[in-house]
């Protein structure tokens, strides 16, 4: 653990039945931070139940008793058996107080959460307004949670996209194009970042800054004038998906590039995770279940120098920014 973690008011009986949703973005990985969570608390004596479509189903009262093989042959696949979703009415204090008392009803001792930063603030909402014990596990392929240095999915939404850059290079190598590959990240940058730089692409556009569409004018034509047979220029999509016909647009009436468009969208949130999300997400699903039979709560179990530990959820209830600051001179250095 690194920082000092105890649960606001000491529970006088121990944590019996747990409940576990997914809640915002599916991503790759989640379905092994639930086998997880569920062997752990069947192996520990624990009940658990998983609750069908985050907290819309919470909500709707959607709980299944799981066991040991429920969640067998599972971990191998994306998505979310406990499927997922979006739940505005969950911002509403009063709507949150209807789940707590669902959860009351239902005798749920805890709640585990595994989603992103907003299915975070509303975890701990429903822990601050009520003392539920939480513990969060960080999944989303943006990676941009603050407190932890990975979220399950990423790895495996990072390698779909390079996969999918390659085989797009092929043909911008074979017919000497210039192509436009947007990938995903909603506000963070982490995607394109490391698809940016695995690819070989010559430029990658954040949406932390304003497009130079001279510089990216230059950058292509510079490259042509030593020889390059290509460009790959990767977009993050930011706020909203099409900023890439944005830059096509510019690209042709005002330099006279012409630019193909691939926007990857959500072919990069599903398949397999990758064995990285796999053990990582196992050993998170583990260290929930843990916590919350040790009275830790609530804490998310967080990614932290190659470990997965157990931080105070405060931690990570922000976003991160600026991921590819410190990335910029190896992308300027490498797509000279
Ligand atoms: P992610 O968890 O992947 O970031 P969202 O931001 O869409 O995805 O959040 C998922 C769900 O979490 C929302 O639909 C809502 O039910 C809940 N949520 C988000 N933000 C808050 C908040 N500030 N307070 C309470 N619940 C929230």
């Amino acid at each position: 653990m690194t920082n000092e973690v105890v649960s606001q008011v000491p529970r006088t009986t121990p944590i019996k039945r747990i409940a576990l949703l997914c809640s915002g973005g599916d991503s790759p990985g989640m379905n092994c931070a639930v086998r997880a969570v569920v062997r752990t608390a069947v192996g520990n004596n624990l009940e658990v139940f998983g609750i069908q479509k985050g907290y819309a189903g919470l909500l709707e009262g959607n709980f299944r008793e799981m066991d040991a093989s429920s969640v067998g042959n599972i971990l191998q696949h994306g998505g979310t058996v406990l499927q997922t979703s979006r739940c505005p009415d969950f911002l509403e204090q009063e709507i949150r107080k209807e789940a707590f008392n669902i959860l009351k009803r239902k005798k749920i001792d805890a709640l585990i959460v595994i989603g992103g930063n907003g299915s975070f603030n509303g975890a701990y909402a429903l822990h601050k307004e009520h003392n539920l014990p939480i513990v969060g596990i960080p999944g989303t392929i943006d990676n941009d949670i603050s407190g932890t240095d990975y979220t399950v999915g990423f790895d495996t939404a990072v390698q779909t996209a390079v996969e999918a850059v390659d085989k797009i290079r092929d043909t911008a190598h074979s017919h000497e194009r210039t192509f436009i590959v947007e990938v995903m990240g909603r506000r963070s940058t982490a995607i394109a970042l490391h698809v940016g730089v695995s690819t070989g692409a010559e430029n990658i556009i954040f949406p932390t800054k304003d497009v130079d569409f001279q510089e990216l004018a230059n950058d292509i034509h510079r490259g042509v004038k030593r020889g390059k047979h290509s460009s790959i220029i990767i977009v993050a999509e930011g706020d909203k998906p099409g900023l890439s016909y944005k830059i096509q647009k510019h690209l042709m009436t005002d330099h006279q590039i012409i630019a193909h468009v691939c926007i990857l969208g959500h072919i990069q949130r599903g398949g397999n995770p990758t064995s990285l999300d796999r053990f990582i997400a196992s050993k998170m699903g583990f260290m929930a279940v843990k916590s919350l039979l040790q009275n830790e709560y609530p804490v998310v179990t967080a990614f932290l120098n190659g470990l997965v530990e157990v931080v105070p959820f405060e931690n990570c209830l922000g976003k991160k920014t600026e991921y590819e600051k410190p990335y910029q001179d190896l992308v300027r250095a490498l797509s000279i």
